[in-house]
């Protein structure tokens, strides 16, 4: 398993992840998504909404404001209740989640825990609210306090209505949501793990009540078998059901999909029966009716919902690593690279003029222009043949292209593959289809 320095160094050096604001010495717990990186992030995007929202006749999607009225967060729970229990040593300063001790080190004895050692003097915990406030406007005053929304969830049953309404929709049927969410963390860091600002893909599944429990079994196989398709390795996956003493305050079953990171298994997506917990929250706040009528029965049914709630940015970390390979080859030397699935991989296809004349670079970027549009391609023309393959292994790219001399007479190029390293000639005709054969595998 990839140590996180090692990730971090390829992550700034291939320009995948930059620390944010790294000019002024950094901005703690942001990073930067760059050229690759974004690349990367927008395919599992894409990847997750076709599955989830275009290939599904039962499922829309929508796009919520961050900026909600303050009292859907009243309502949710989230002003009262989306805490984390915060305490602080008096000798390091430091700052703990008291739930989470066992997981920190002390910061004056690293192999310690917070409290282990002689020195430590931690505070009773106190409940720390994680939502981020700001003000609405010029004036400021309390009345124009507003929150950065802590999850996607809330903007997808404040529209229940809307949606449900405006597209004719008959239960079951689920809204989608990609977007960001901010949490203010009492402790960030593992790389880009845990960060105050981050991005989630959710979607709530509403259905008749009696069954929520069976589709609650269907979106765990639903989702792991999702991770398995964007190339995730099965084992280093696992659903893992919470006790019933740690569900979130709106839960009544939840099941964390979790990834073996190189620190141990910890949360990628959460799949909760929400039950009516919030449409029912929404409709007494607010005295709107947030029901669906069945039409063959006439009769009024509040929807129980379940959600599976993915990280988006934690999904690109865990792609990272789990893509990450360092191989020693037949003849002794060292290759990384990062064999992302070519469903998710920033760049698919890279053509290779084999020299930079007799009309070569011309074809090669015919070629491109030819697959732009159907996959990420890149044309590089720098150095010996090796040394690009090299390149393109280390970000992940599972095809080459070269444009050599056979190719001027009868169209066809060496096709390399990243991970057998095996080259076939392909008729320039046939890439696309090869491609795409290999990205459903
Ligand atoms: P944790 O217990 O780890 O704080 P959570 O159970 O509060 O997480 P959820 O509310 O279930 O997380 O959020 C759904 C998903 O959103 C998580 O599985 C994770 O992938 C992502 N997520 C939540 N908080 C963060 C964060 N601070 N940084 C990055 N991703 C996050």
């Amino acid at each position: 398993m990839v140590a996180l320095d090692v990730l971090r160094s390829l992550c700034k050096r291939r320009g995948f992840v930059f620390q944010a604001s790294e000019i002024y010495g950094g901005f703690e717990s942001t990073w930067d998504f760059g050229p690759l990186g974004v690349e990367l992030k927008r395919r599992i995007a894409d990847a997750w909404w076709r599955d989830m929202v275009v290939s599904r006749e039962d499922i829309v999607g929508i796009d919520s404001a961050i900026l909600q009225s303050p009292k859907v967060w009243d309502t949710s729970g989230h002003v009262s209740g989306f805490n984390d229990p915060l305490v602080d040593c008096k000798t390091c300063q430091g700052r703990f989640r008291a739930d989470q001790l066992q997981e920190s080190a002390c910061p004056r004895k690293p192999s310690k825990h917070p409290g282990e050692h002689g020195d430590c003097d931690l505070t009773e915990p106190r409940q720390f609210n994680m939502m981020f406030k700001t003000r609405v406007g010029p004036v400021e005053d309390s009345a124009a306090i507003a929150y950065l929304r802590p999850e996607t969830a809330q903007g997808i049953f404040t529209n229940f209505l809307n949606v449900q309404q405006s597209m004719r929709l008959k239960l079951p049927f689920g809204i989608a949501q990609i977007g960001k969410s901010f949490r203010n963390e009492i402790v960030t860091g593992n790389f880009f793990f845990r960060t105050r600002e981050f991005e989630q893909m959710e979607m709530e599944y509403f259905c008749r009540p009696e069954q929520a429990a069976d589709l609650y079994g269907y979106w765990i196989k639903e989702r792991l078998n999702w991770y398995h398709s964007i190339g995730i390795s099965p084992d280093n996956l696992r659903a893992e059901e919470h006790a019933e003493k740690d569900l979130a305050h709106y839960a009544a079953a939840c099941t964390d999909i979790e990834y073996r990171y190189p620190w141990g298994w910890g949360e990628l997506e959460g799949i909760a029966n929400r039950t009516d917990f919030d449409l029912n929250a929404h409709a007494q706040a607010t005295g709107k009716k947030l029901q669906w009528m069945d039409p063959q029965t006439n009769e009024w049914i509040t929807p129980h919902v379940v959600e599976p709630a993915a990280g988006l940015t934690r999904t690109v970390l865990v792609a990272l690593m789990d893509a990450y390979d360092d191989e020693t080859l037949e003849d002794g030397s060292e290759r990384n690279v990062l064999r992302f699935h070519p469903r998710i991989a920033p760049v698919t296809l890279a053509v290779f003029p084999l020299v930079k004349k007799e009309g070569m670079p011309e074809k090669a970027r015919e070629i491109l222009k030819r697959y732009l549009d159907r996959f990420p391609c890149l044309y590089d023309a720098g150095g010996a043949i090796g040394r690009r393959y090299r390149r393109q292994d280390e970000i992940g790219t599972p095809f080459c292209a070269t444009v050599d001399g056979q190719t001027l007479e009868d169209g066809t190029v060496t096709l390399r593959d990243r991970d057998t390293m095996k080259q076939d000639r392909v008729k320039i005709e046939a890439l696309g289809d090869h491609i795409d054969e290999a990205s459903r595998r």
